[in-house]
């Protein structure tokens, strides 16, 4: 696909994003399985339904630039859970697991924010106003969970892991 203008770069980011989250949703089951503490397993389990949602919100952007909703391979979202399964094969002490899986959410987390915050600028910029809301509720969730791993982390699963 060639790209000429802001509009088509919009409709590529978005298409990212949804190949992303839809990535990201096949993988949740295995963080939630890999993971040890009830904490950090419901805080996947919570996740894994948010993601549900946003990619019903990405479906609504689609709309709204009047596209059917498809995926373009995200090669960042596959090197970055391909990064985490490679480093979760080398450990096997539980707490240094959970620590590791902390760590590769908020690698994950990082890079849906910085997406929707690029998306939500561009949106306003071309005038799309009815995906503004839907952009800024993603990014909030994205941005809540990163917030909520941050405080598992430092509040004792790094510490066990010390
Ligand atoms: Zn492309
Ligand atoms: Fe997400
Ligand atoms: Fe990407
Ligand atoms: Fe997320």
């Amino acid at each position: 696909m060639s790209i000429s203008n802001l509009s088509e770069l919009f409709e590529h980011t978005l298409q990212d994003v949804y190949f992303a989250e839809n990535h990201i949703n096949k993988n949740l089951p295995t963080m939630i399985e890999k993971s040890s503490s009830t904490a950090l397993k419901s805080l996947f389990k919570d996740h894994h339904a948010e993601t549900k949602t946003q990619i019903e919100r990405l479906k609504k952007v689609f709309e709204v630039i009047g596209k059917k909703p498809s995926g373009e391979e995200c090669p960042a979202i596959e090197g970055i859970v391909k990064e985490a399964e490679e480093l979760i094969e080398e450990i096997d002490d539980k707490e240094t697991l959970d620590a590791a899986l902390i760590a590769a959410a908020q690698a994950v987390e990082h890079y849906e924010i910085t997406r929707y915050g690029t998306l939500l600028t561009w949106a306003k910029l071309l005038g799309h106003d009815d995906a503004i809301s839907l952009l800024r509720d993603n990014m909030e969730e994205e941005k809540s969970a990163d917030a909520k791993l941050s405080r598992l982390a430092e509040d004792k699963l790094n510490k066990k892991a010390a």
